[in-house]
């Protein structure tokens, strides 16, 4: 998987994650809330995450 570099992440778990390096392998993620209105950031996350496949 390609690292992009404007995407920095540590999420090893999910599918796009690029391996060696702490960056998604996306060109592109959606970033959501779950409670609305957010007040800390422990309420937004990567709505473009996917398990990875074991
Ligand atoms: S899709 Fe989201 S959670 Fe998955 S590697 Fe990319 S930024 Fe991280």
């Amino acid at each position: 998987m390609n690292a992009n570099k404007n995407i920095g992440c540590n999420v090893s778990e999910c599918k796009y994650h690029a391996g060696n390096e702490n960056y998604c392998s996306l060109q592109h993620i959606n970033i959501v809330h779950h409670n609305h209105p957010a007040k800390c950031k422990e309420e937004t996350d990567c709505g473009s995450f996917e398990p990875r496949n074991r």
